[in-house]
């Protein structure tokens, strides 16, 4: 039968029952793709993986976690869902919601969300409000909300988001046939960086891999409370999906670094900028700049010859690393057309023209 979606595919794995309406955009199935230019720069024997989120029906991966929070708060029989959101999950949950008929709220810091997200989450008629504050004040007022009005709250609080975004780390072992060595990701509000580990540890007590990967995450400069031991007050990064300075899954995502044996470290807004071109240019693959912080972090630890020793005795290849690229690059175009020298004018000139391309 046609690919149905993360819930179809996983459902012995997620809290569903015969019960449960399922939710689907048909989200999930994502590609990975092997990255011959990343591949090349982290050393001979080793295989960069792009998994690219940015294809998921609203263009990230937070749609994994929404086909299962929208589909038990049908089930439960609510009337609406809430949200607080940098852009993508309002967007994701937006979309859920209209399939499911369900009112839904998304708060938003006023001025603070990609363009393309926010033409996304006003397209589906969700009641947006905008807040004078950043996404910690949003998400704290729709935790008050939701502990003293009936309406579902479907940030990654919300255990089935993280149920649902676990079918990614699924989706890689079903590809390698093995854990990744490394996992590289972008680390926000760090639902996403918990969905991961809680994912690849149910596969191998499962037996389906034998041994788990490091998961290794990154914040940006400006938005680094994990790396910093502290609450950042004004986040601040050109990565407006990882500008949180307050991350509610906090201590799971040092939870997934340790048990794991990982790292989360910090990438500087050019490192981010830098990678999101790297990948525009080299591999053809545009994603959003939060989505560029994981292979950025890559790139910075090639540099200081973190692989070295992994290398070493191993053959060609045998060494892989998967980078989770978020989102899609169209949710946030103001940032690749700040990114770009404008396009030079001429007049309708062929002569001039010809000059131009240097022909
Ligand atoms: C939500 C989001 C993140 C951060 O994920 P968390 O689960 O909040 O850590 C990163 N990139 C994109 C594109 C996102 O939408």
């Amino acid at each position: 039968m046609n690919y149905q979606g993360v819930i179809k595919r996983y459902r012995q794995h997620l809290p569903v029952t015969k019960n449960t309406p399922i939710i689907t955009l048909q989200e999930g199935n994502t590609p990975l793709l092997l990255s011959k230019s990343l591949s090349k720069i982290v050393g001979q024997k080793v295989e960069v993986y792009l998994k690219y989120e940015g294809l998921n029906p609203t263009g990230s991966f937070k749609d994994r976690g929404m086909t299962v929070a929208v589909s038990k708060a049908k089930e439960d029989g609510v009337a609406a869902v809430i949200c607080a959101s940098t852009g993508n999950t309002s967007a994701s949950a937006a979309a859920y919601a209209a399939i499911a008929s369900l009112q839904c709220v998304v708060l938003i810091p006023k001025g603070a969300i990609a363009l393309g997200k926010l033409a996304q989450a006003l397209i589906h008629g969700p009641k947006v409000i905008a807040i004078d504050g950043n996404f910690d004040d949003c998400l704290k007022l729709v935790r008050e909300i939701t502990a003293e009005y009936p309406i579902t709250l479907v940030n990654s609080l919300n255990p089935n988001r993280i149920e649902g975004q676990k079918t990614a780390a699924f989706e890689i072992c079903d590809v390698l046939g093995v854990a990744p060595d490394y996992h590289f990701i972008p680390v926000g509000n760090a639902g996403n960086i918990t969905a991961y580990w809680k994912g690849y540890q149910e596969y191998k007590q499962l037996g389906k891999i034998t041994r788990l990967p490091k998961i290794c995450g990154f914040q940006a400069e400006g938005a680094a409370p994990i790396v910093r031991k502290k609450i950042v007050k004004k986040p601040q990064t050109v990565a407006s999906a990882i500008k949180i300075g307050n991350p509610a899954s906090w201590e799971k995502a040092e939870a997934a670094r340790d048990e794991s044996g990982g790292l989360i470290d910090i990438v500087s807004d050019q490192e981010i900028i830098s990678a999101y071109k790297f990948l525009a240019v080299k591999e053809g693959i545009f994603v959003e700049p939060a989505s560029a912080a994981s292979v950025a972090g890559l790139l910075k630890m090639a540099k200081q010859g973190f692989f070295k020793n992994e290398i070493l005795g191993r053959q060609a290849g045998e060494i892989r690393i998967v980078c989770v690229l978020t989102g899609h690059g169209l949710k946030d175009p103001d940032c690749a057309i700040a990114a770009i020298k404008k396009p030079k004018t001429l007049a309708v000139n062929l002569k001039a023209v010809v000059k131009e391309i240097g022909l």
